[in-house]
């Protein structure tokens, strides 16, 4: 067993940090107030090598592994927070998925664009009336000829102000066997953009609605009984949040142990003070924990997906870690960390939305509660007690 980066993974991670020194740390605290996508900063990272780095080269990516990319993760955060995001969106989100299960056809019409910065792609699975129960969505796709026609709406999806094209779960049938998803271009008629809301991040999301939307055949990434296969490459998307957390905690630490060293108070620097000394002890435990845990589900990933079990655990772990210690930090640094002029608020704001995102910290706790008592817990109420009624 070996606690370290590899030697490549060394190199890899000093030229990411070098890169982000040099292009991202200058704006970092106005690109963190901005909600739009980063369009500009997407195509810095392509001439990188920064996106697709999990995608096979014959699709125009990387060829990397999944810790390659939790890597390129931390060492934006470090320097820029909100660049994560763009990392995040290059290799972990919904065009993880998309380069996982598209066709040939589709990759080669997509994937140019969102691996060279141009375009974003959103995730539309969330509805009105299924979020953590999302097996519940009744968003419908019906075939029509060489078409299917789409019914329903959306919530929650982020960057949907700007993205041009969106991954959307969809129900072709009843029950489980029934979901799969499709790709629907921005400008299709009969689909619908609501004017933005915002998340408590200052990130904004749209509904969407689609009323009779004509998409082509070609456009569905996956038919009937998609659904598991979706979730698979779902878990990639939690390993990405997971790392965001750490990092955007992590990043808040830093600039609190910063401070701690040449803030002073009473004649003395604060980190002087055992009641301070102890919070920093309690949240570098805390960081060091959740890593290895990361580490361990990235590092694991077989063909690049991470087991079920080790990604809720090690998401549970960064999301309620990343929070706890970007507002113990605030804390340290009183009005200081309060106030925007450092980006400690905004990763401790960032960090509170993750545990609800992408799987809430309770959801992944159940999921790894039938992992210990090796059973399902069906979370519906029971059909038994129903007909009794
Ligand atoms: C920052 C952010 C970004 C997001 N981005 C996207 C996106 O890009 N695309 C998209 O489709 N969606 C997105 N979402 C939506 C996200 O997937 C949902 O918020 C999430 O699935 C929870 O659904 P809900 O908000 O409807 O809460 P609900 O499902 O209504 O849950 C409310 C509370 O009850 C708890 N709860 C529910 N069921 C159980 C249970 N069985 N056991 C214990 N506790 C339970 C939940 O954990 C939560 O605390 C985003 C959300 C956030 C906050």
């Amino acid at each position: 067993m070996n606690f370290e980066l590899t030697e490549e993974q060394k190199l890899f991670a000093d030229s990411v940090r070098r890169f982000a020194l040099a292009h991202l740390e200058k704006d970092a605290l106005k690109r963190a107030h901005t909600s739009r996508y980063p369009f500009e900063v997407a195509q810095l990272m392509a001439g990188q090598g920064l996106m697709g780095i999990t995608i096979p080269e014959a699709d125009g990516g990387v060829g990397g592994t999944l810790m390659d990319a939790v890597i390129a993760i931390e060492q934006v955060a470090a320097v820029c927070p909100r660049s994560a995001d763009v990392v995040q969106f290059g290799n972990f989100g919904p065009i993880r998925a998309f380069a996982e299960h598209g066709t040939a056809q589709q990759k080669a019409r997509w994937l140019p664009d969102l691996l060279s910065g141009r375009m974003v792609m959103s995730l539309g699975m969330s509805e009105p009336g299924a979020g953590s129960a999302v097996t519940d969505l009744v968003t419908s796709a019906k075939p029509d000829g060489s078409h299917y026609v789409i019914n329903g709406s959306k919530v929650f999806s982020t960057f949907s102000p700007d993205a041009a094209i969106f991954l959307i779960y969809v129900r072709y049938g009843p029950g489980l066997s029934g979901i799969g998803s499709v790709i629907v271009e921005r400008d299709t008629p009969g689909f619908n953009i609501g004017q933005p809301s915002a998340f408590m991040s200052g990130e904004q999301w749209c509904e969407l609605h689609f009323d009779k939307c004509r998409i082509p055949a070609e456009n569905i990434l996956l038919g009937p009984g998609g659904f598991k296969k979706q979730m698979s490459s779902f878990n990639v998307e939690r390993i990405g949040n997971a790392t965001r957390s750490l990092a955007f905690g992590r990043y808040a630490y830093n600039t609190a142990r910063e401070h701690a060293m040449t803030r002073e108070q009473f004649g003395r620097p604060l980190c002087e003070f055992q009641g301070l000394q102890w919070k920093f002890a309690e949240m570098a435990i805390k960081l060091e924990a959740a890593q290895l845990l990361l580490y361990r589900a990235a590092t694991n990933a077989d063909r690049g997906l991470p087991s079920a079990y080790e990604t809720a655990v090690a998401k549970a772990a960064c999301n309620v870690t990343g929070f706890e210690v970007a507002s113990e930090a605030l804390q340290t640094m009183g009005a200081t960390g309060y106030s925007r002029e450092t980006l400690v608020e905004y990763c401790m704001r960032r960090c509170r939305g993750w545990m609800i995102a992408g799987g809430s910290v309770e959801i992944l706790k159940n999921r790894i509660a039938e992992h210990i008592f090796d059973r399902r817990f069906d979370q519906r109420p029971s059909r038994k007690a129903e007909a009794a009624e």
